[in-house]
């Protein structure tokens, strides 16, 4: 294990575990869970921000639509889910931090049919600095083009946040990071461009804004709430087909998440880019509004 990791499992605090508060330590799943062998599980990522989480309910609402694509009920209401996300970030003294919410299907039933299991919901939350760390802020990270393509809408559930479709993520980070990158940038199964590992991708050209239209992948409430965000400042944003011939001319390029925050993105393979001023505004503007009282 890298040094000054503290694995996950080893921590104090609470998780929220199937309607209750226990013990970090004690929040365990079975070998035999059938999210462990078949991917059956979804998740979110939110953040806190001086002691509230930015966009709860749109975050609780992604939660139970990806349930629903994976054929699942979670079996509380979304008021029940916010009301026990905000539990854990009390019950953990969390101020600034992440949130991570899962709901997955137990081991009643092995082999690939699941209509027998429980659905289970877990709740923890963390402290949780920047994504890409600080560096990347003023500098901005270095992105190379993954192998891996993301899958047609008819392959995979593909506007779910689903485990199964991290597992390429997880693939073009590790071949990104041995090359000496941060990240991976992913194309469609088409060739266009589409999203980072964790994240939702834009570029700037001649003052006004692009990003991929989300038809095969996670439509980011980071993505969304940047949009209007740059909307407000008078910059016209456009969600299209952007081809990656086009990021040989891109002005600026940044990544839009909940965990990545805006992330200026200072090279891409052969290209570079500086941290402009669109990238830096609304790096600013974000920051100011998911502080903002709500
Ligand atoms: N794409 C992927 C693959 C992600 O994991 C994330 C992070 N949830 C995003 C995009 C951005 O989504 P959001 O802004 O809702 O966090």
């Amino acid at each position: 294990m890298a040094a000054g990791l503290v694995p996950y499992d080893d921590r104090d605090g609470m998780i929220w575990y199937d309607g209750q508060l226990v013990p970090w330590r004690d929040a365990k799943i079975h070998v035999l869970s059938h999210a462990l062998h078949y991917a059956s599980a979804v998740f979110e990522g939110e953040r806190c921000y001086v002691g509230r989480i930015f966009k709860l309910r749109p975050h609780t609402e992604r939660l139970f639509f990806s349930a629903e694509q994976l054929g699942f009920t979670i079996p509380y209401t979304p008021e029940q889910i916010d009301a026990a996300c905000n539990a854990v970030i009390k019950a953990n003294k969390i101020v600034d931090g992440y949130v991570r919410p899962i709901a997955w299907r137990g081991p009643e039933q092995m082999g690939v049919a699941a209509q027998q299991t429980r659905i289970h919901v877990a709740i923890a939350a963390w402290q949780w600095p920047a994504y890409f760390g600080d560096e990347a802020r003023t500098k901005g990270i270095k992105l190379t083009i993954s192998d891996w393509k993301r899958p047609a809408p008819d392959t995979a559930p593909v506007k779910a946040k689903a485990a199964g479709l991290y597992m390429i993520c997880t693939l073009s980070k590790h071949k990104a990071e041995a090359k000496g990158y941060h990240d991976a940038l992913m194309y469609d199964w088409r060739g266009q461009l589409a999203e980072a590992t964790g994240a939702n991708v834009f570029i700037a050209k001649n003052g006004a804004l692009h990003t991929p239209t989300p038809d095969c992948f996670l439509d980011g409430i980071t993505r969304r709430t940047v949009m209007d965000l740059a909307r407000k400042r008078g910059i016209a944003v456009t969600e299209r087909v952007i081809m990656p011939s086009e990021l040989a001319t891109a002005d600026e390029v940044f990544l839009s998440g909940t965990a990545a925050e805006v992330t200026p993105v200072g090279e891409i393979d052969q290209y570079n880019y500086q941290v402009g001023p669109i990238t830096r505004t609304l790096m600013d503007d974000y920051q100011a509004i998911v502080r903002q009282p709500s």
